[in-house]
C-alpha cells in the first residue's frame, strides 16, 4: 500500500511535517516488509478514540483562560491503554495520535499487557503559578476521568508533567469516584504508591539498550563520547549513567542551547549550574553551541531526548555518532533514517530504547494492583531483563528481514497486536 503525505520529502524542515503522518508512514514500511494483510493494516493505521476537550481555568488573578488538551487511545486490543500526558505550547491533537501509536507498539515491543495512548495540554507550564498547574490538571482530568482507569487507561508524566501532577491527578481522579485509585496513574510519588526506580528508569533503560548494542558491534564505551539532546527527566538521567559506564559525555542541552566540552563535561556541575541559572548554558569550562551544531558534535554515541523532529534530511548526513539512542519520541524522519542505514549508523528507536519508562510504570501499576512495593534493585534488575531480552528480538528482526531496528521493532509490534485482534476478532 503507497502512502499519501501531505508534505513532500525534502520540501519543508522535517520539524514542521505532520508526526502522525511521520509515525504513519512508518508503520506501512513495517507492513510492506511483514506482508501484513490489506484489512489488518487498515485498522491499526488508525486511533481508535480521540478526545478533545476545551476547558476554563481560573487564574490567581481572578481572570478566566480556557486551554485544549486531547486524550487518544491508539488501540486496547493487548489491554488497558497507558501513555503520558505533555503540557507543552505545541501540542497538537496529531502530535498526540502520533505519541499513541507509538505507545502501542512501545508496550508490545518489550511485552507489556497494555495498549497505546497519549494525552497533552497546550499551554506553557512554564508560565503558570503552581496553583494554576494544580487548577489545570484538575480540570482536565475531571474532562478526561470518563475515559481512564486503572484497567481502562492509565496517564504517566511526559515532558513537562511530574510526579506532583501524577498526584493531583489520582486525587481528582479518587475524589471523582468516592475513594483511592493509585493504580489510576504511573509515576506518582513514592508515598501515594510511585515505585522505586521510576523518575530515572527512562534514563536507565536506554542506557541498558545501548550496553546491549555495544557488545553487538564491538564498541567499547570507556573508549567514547556521548552528546545527549535535552536535559530533562529522560535526558539527565541518560547522560549520568553513561558517564558512569566509563563513556565521557562531552555535549548536553536544552532548550535554551547546549554546552561541549570535547575533554568531558563535569556533569554534576553542570546540573548544579542548571539549578542555579535555570539552563547548562553559560556553564564554566565548557563552549555554548546551538542545538542544531550539538546534534553535529564529534561523537560515538548520540541521545535526542528532547523533542520530536530534530533529526531530517537537513542534517543527518553530518551527525558523526555510530550509535544513535532515541530517549525522546520521534526525533528522526523516515528521511534521516535512510540516510543513518546508508552511513552505517545503528540506531535504537524510540519504541525500543525509550521503552524503560512504560516498563517500570507497569512494574509501578502491577505494585498498586497488589498494594506490595518491590525494592529498586528489584525494579532495576528486572528492567535490565526486559531491555536485554528486547534488544535480542528487535535485533534478531533486523537481521531476519534485513531491515533497520526501527522497521524490526515496529515488525514485532504490529505481529504482536495483528495477533490480538485476529484472535479476538471484530465485534459485533
Ligand atoms: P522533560 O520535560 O523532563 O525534559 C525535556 C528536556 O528537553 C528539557 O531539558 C528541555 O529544556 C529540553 N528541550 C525542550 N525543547 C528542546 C529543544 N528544542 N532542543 C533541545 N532541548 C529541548 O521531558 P522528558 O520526560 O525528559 O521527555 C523528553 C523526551 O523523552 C520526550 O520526547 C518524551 O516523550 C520522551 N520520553 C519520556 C519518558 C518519561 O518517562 N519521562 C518516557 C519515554 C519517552
Amino acid at each position: 500500500m503507497s502512502v499519501n503525505l501531505a508534505t513532500k520529502p525534502g520540501s519543508v524542515e522535517h520539524r514542521e511535517r505532520d508526526l502522525y503522518e511521520t509515525a504513519v508512514e512508518q508503520y506501512h514500511i513495517a507492513a510492506d516488509a511483514m506482508g501484513l494483510e490489506d484489512s489488518m493494516r487498515r485498522i491499526l493505521a488508525h486511533c481508535q478514540r480521540e478526545v478533545t476537550v476545551s476547558f476554563p481555568v481560573e487564574m490567581d488573578d481572578g481572570s478566566v483562560e480556557v486551554y485544549t488538551g486531547h486524550r487518544v487511545q491508539h488501540n486496547n486490543g493487548p489491554g488497558p491503554t497507558k501513555g503520558g500526558i505533555r503540557y507543552h505550547q505545541s501540542v497538537t491533537l496529531s502530535e498526540v495520535k502520533a505519541l499513541a501509536m507509538w505507545m502501542t507498539w512501545k508496550c508490545a515491543v518489550v511485552g507489556l499487557p497494555f495498549g497505546g495512548a497519549k494525552g497533552g495540554v497546550t499551554v506553557n507550564p512554564k508560565l503558570l503559578s503552581q496553583n494554576e498547574l494544580q487548577n489545570l490538571t484538575r480540570r482536565y482530568t475531571a474532562e478526561i476521568s470518563f475515559m481512564i482507569g486503572p484497567t481502562k487507561d492509565i496517564p504517566a508524566p511526559d515532558v513537562n508533567t511530574n510526579p506532583q501532577i501524577m498526584a493531583w491527578l489520582m486525587d481528582t481522579y479518587s475524589m471523582n469516584v468516592g475513594y483511592s485509585v493509585p493504580g489510576v496513574v504511573t509515576g506518582k510519588p513514592i508515598v501515594l504508591g510511585g515505585s522505586e526506580g521510576r523518575s530515572e528508569a527512562t534514563g536507565r533503560g536506554c542506557v541498558f539498550a545501548i550496553q546491549e548494542a555495544v557488545q553487538e558491534i564491538g564498541m567499547n564505551l570507556t573508549s567514547t563520547k556521548t552528546v545527549v539532546q535535552g536535559f530533562g527527566n529522560a535526558g539527565s538521567v541518560a547522560a549520568r549513567l553513561m558517564s558512569e559506564t566509563g563513556s565521557s559525555v562531552v555535549g548536553v542541552s536544552d532548550s535554551q542551547g547546549g554546552i561541549y566540552n570535547a575533554k568531558g563535561l563535569d556533569l554534576a556541575a553542570v546540573s548544579a549550574h542548571k539549578d542555579r541559572t535555570g539552563s547548562v548554558i553559560g556553564f564554566d569550562g565548557a563552549q555554548d553551541v546551538t542545538n542544531e551544531e550539538l546534534l553535529e558534535l564529534p561523537c560515538d554515541i548520540l541521545i535526542p531526548a528532547a523533542m520530536e523532529g530534530q533529526l531530517g534530511a537537513h542534517n543527518a548526513g553530518r551527525v558523526t555518532a555510530k550509535l544513535i539512542a532515541e530517549a525522546a519520541n520521534g526525533p528522526t524522519s523516515p528521511e534521516a533514517d535512510a540516510i543513518f542505514r546508508e552511513n552505517g549508523v545503528l540506531l535504537l528507536p524510540d519504541v525500543f530504547a525509550n521503552a524503560g519508562g512504560v516498563t517500570v510504570s507497569y512494574f509501578e501499576w502491577v505494585q498498586a494492583l497488589q498494594a506490595f512495593p518491590w525494592t529498586e534493585a528489584q525494579v532495576n534488575e528486572r528492567l535490565q531483563q526486559v531491555m536485554s531480552k528486547s534488544f535480542a528480538a528487535v535485533y534478531g528482526t533486523a537481521q531476519k528481514y534485513r531491515v533497520h531496528m526501527r522497521t524490526a521493532a515496529l515488525i514485532r509490534a504490529v505481529e504482536r497486536v495483528a495477533d490480538f485482534t485476529r484472535v479476538r476478532g471484530i465485534y459485533p
